[in-house]
């Protein structure tokens, strides 16, 4: 794709179409509500292929039990806890003014199992597929087997022959570089500059090799693509362009309705469940979302959050030109503090896939992000990373918005539930742990 950068006229038609624009160049936080939310389903992707994903992950628990003991509570299901957070609602609601209905929730991605974020589900998932492939079709095993047999040297012998690799600004690198490593493949991680060196050192631990580049995200996956062309036996999972990563992160829509339940949570609409999910190249925020609009319909409202300085689904699902504009063509630099967040261009699959199930777009600034982060330690005693917290300012714009309750049924914003998707953090070092929390 040409940059289109320099371009003052392409720029200039997309301020006059799109007026919004002209905030987000100055870097100001925008909120944006999607005209084009249609609730329309995706053809491209099917419940049918959510459902496999779900029974892919079951077959494979035995053998994560065995791999990652701490799991064998859940039963090798990698899943997080869904909590109550009364105290940060009421600090919200004080500094809004006052006047913020429903619960708020937090689904503390942060905790799950084996790599502490959301990575934990698309590319761990994404790992299991190719490992599942690859067994199957050495006839090793057979889909009716116990898959705790995985852990054994014939399968570790088996998977040492193939090689996964991957692009990644972190815990994406760490999630395949954890669960790829464990299995036996030949791992690589291609990392960006940005990355933190602790992650680095973490995968090289796990018996990883960690490649670095000096540019940003993007090279770093184009290197790695390009790399793993060269060998058959190299399966590269790429970030911008993955279903099976899509499927992974889908799967966690029903096991949220099944926490709900738990919690005596209907959702309805007189009920209606918001999310708050934040976005990098799309993959996670998106398989979310279109898992959920499948289990919950037109009651659940999805939001995404992004770094003011790396707005690209926002960019790209509001033009309509997806992967085919990026931050930097309308001025702004893709850098933020905000792990997992720096991505100048939006995944080629995702809009496309969920651009009509979105009801809007955020963006929030690196230091509200931080002060998020204390906030949230300092109420509920609950560390998150930057990223994770991005979510946090939708509780109150939905309901400050002018106009937006007129969406739902009368009185239905009083009963409503929202759910703030924390990301990641489990992972981050005690020191780093401080250096958030210090401001
Ligand atoms: C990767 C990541 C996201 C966003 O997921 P994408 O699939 O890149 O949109 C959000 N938060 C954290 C902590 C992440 O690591």
């Amino acid at each position: 794709m040409a940059s289109m950068k320099g371009d003052g006229l392409f720029v200039r038609d997309l301020v006059q179409k799109f007026p919004l624009i002209e905030d987000m160049k100055k870097g100001k936080e925008v909120f944006w509500l999607n005209p084009g939310l249609d609730n329309v389903l995706p053809r491209e992707v099917s419940k049918a292929d959510i459902e496999d994903a779900s029974e892919r992950l079951a077959r494979f628990a035995p053998y994560i039990v065995r791999a990652f003991p701490e799991t064998s509570p859940g039963g090798g299901s990698i899943e997080s806890p869904l909590k109550n957070i009364p105290e940060m609602k009421a600090f919200l609601n004080g500094e809004a003014g006052g006047g913020l209905s429903g619960r708020l929730l937090l689904k503390c991605d942060s905790e799950l199992p084996i790599s502490g974020s959301i990575k934990a589900r698309g590319g761990i998932y994404e790992v299991l597929c190719f490992a599942e492939k690859v067994a199957l079709e050495s006839g090793l095993l057979n889909r009716s087997d116990d898959y705790a047999v995985l852990a054994e040297d014939r399968f570790r012998e088996l998977f040492s022959r193939y090689a996964v690799s991957v692009g990644s600004t972190g815990n994406l690198g760490l999630s395949i570089g954890i669960m790829g490593a464990r299995l036996g493949f030949r791992l690589t991680v291609h990392m960006s500059a940005d990355a933190r060196q602790w992650k680095k050192d973490l995968l090289r631990q796990k018996g990883a090799k960690v490649a670095e580049y000096r540019g940003d995200f993007q090279m770093a996956v184009a290197e790695g693509r390009r790399q793993a062309e060269g060998d058959p036996l190299c399966h590269f999972v790429d970030d911008e362009n993955s279903r099976d990563l899509f499927l992974g992160y889908a799967a966690a829509a029903e096991r949220l309705k099944r926490q709900l339940d738990g919690m005596g949570i209907t959702v309805d609409s007189g009920h209606p469940l918001f999310v708050y999910l934040p976005c990098g190249v799309g993959g996670g925020p998106g398989g979310v979302t279109f898992g959920l609009k499948h289990v919950f319909g037109e009651n659940v409202h999805c939001f995404f959050a992004e770094p003011v300085q790396s707005p690209c689904m926002l960019l790209g699902i509001m033009t309509g030109l997806h992967d085919g504009i990026c931050v930097q063509d309308v001025g702004l630099s893709g850098r933020t503090s905000a792990d997992g967040l720096a991505v100048g261009r939006p995944s080629k699959l995702v809009g496309r896939l969920v651009g009509n199930l979105l009801d809007g777009l955020f963006t929030v600034s690196d230091s509200r992000m931080e002060a998020l982060v204390r906030d949230l330690y300092t109420r509920e005693g609950i560390f998150v990373e930057p990223s994770a917290a991005a979510g946090f300012p939708g509780f109150a714009a939905v309901q400050r918005n002018g106009g937006y309750a007129e969406r739902l049924t009368p009185s239905a914003m009083d009963h409503s539930v929202h759910i703030v998707w924390a990301t990641g953090g489990s992972m981050v070092p005690e020191g780093e742990r401080k250096k958030y929390l210090a401001g």
